[in-house]
């Protein structure tokens, strides 16, 4: 499956759940039913103390590994963070980097998320970029103004050329967890939108791959998929059962 150059990605952020055997057990399910498929590419990002034990299992699949957060400096002191030599070391090749968990509960500033994209693609992890607006934004109808600076503070400084190694997943922070996921239209126009912009400082717009993220079900994955410029999904909650997250990959 694909969006012209684009091969479909398709994302399960773990968030902070499950320990050893739950995780290795449900990364073995997910991977066997994944199977030899190379038409998508399917990653999952387990908590960082599980990332060894189901990296172990994906190892031989084509399943891939992500990590839900990094910090922008190397191996050092610096007290319960975990650096990118880190995350190579079981072979992460991606990295959620804003998710609005973390600039929410955490107050992560623009300025960090954009040390972050820095540091990964320095060492060549693909950094998923999560950008989106509060219910009281959307409301007020300045969505578009709203994500245009997250992404221009976010992408500061990153050479252009390196711009199609990001990962940009739209999040409306009304959709995530909430059961009512952003109409498959909605999104796409938002979507488009982002691509356009992005189109304004790189010639790599038409690569740049840009999921939707927001209460994805089997349900409503397919038709959002089907939009031209929704090139995957980052799926929280449904991404914990096998069931369920290998229905909406389909
Ligand atoms: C998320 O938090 O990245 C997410 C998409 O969550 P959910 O699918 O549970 O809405």
């Amino acid at each position: 499956m694909q969006n012209g150059s684009r091969k479909l990605l398709i994302i399960g952020n773990w968030k902070m759940h499950t320990t050893g055997a739950q995780a290795t057990g449900l990364a073995k399910e997910i991977a066997l039913g994944v199977g030899p498929r190379v038409d998508i590419q399917v990653v999952l990002c387990p908590p960082f103390t599980v990332l060894e034990g189901v990296s172990q299992v994906l190892s031989g699949s084509t399943v891939q590994l992500g990590a839900q957060n990094l910090y922008p400096g190397p191996m050092g002191a610096v007290t319960g963070e975990v650096c990118a030599e880190m995350l190579k070391a079981v072979y992460c090749a991606y990295v959620l980097v804003g998710h609005s968990e973390r600039r929410v509960l955490l107050r992560e500033p623009d300025e960090l998320i954009n040390q972050k994209i820095h540091t990964a693609l320095e060492n060549r992890i693909k950094p998923v970029l999560c950008i989106g607006e509060p219910l009281e934004v959307r409301d007020s109808g300045n969505t578009w103004p709203f994500l245009q600076t997250q992404l221009e503070r976010a992408l500061d400084k990153v050479p252009q050329d390196l711009i199609e190694n990001v990962v940009i997943a739209y999040e409306p922070l009304w959709a995530i967890g909430s059961g009512q996921p952003s109409s498959p239209d909605g999104a796409q126009a938002v979507h488009a939108q982002i691509r356009q912009f992005i189109d304004t400082f790189s010639s790599s717009a038409a690569k740049l791959r840009i999921l939707y993220g927001g209460s994805v079900k089997p349900e409503n994955a397919q038709q959002l998929l089907a939009q031209p410029d929704i090139d995957g999904l980052l799926v929280g909650g449904a991404s914990l059962k096998a069931k369920s997250f290998l229905d909406i990959i389909g």
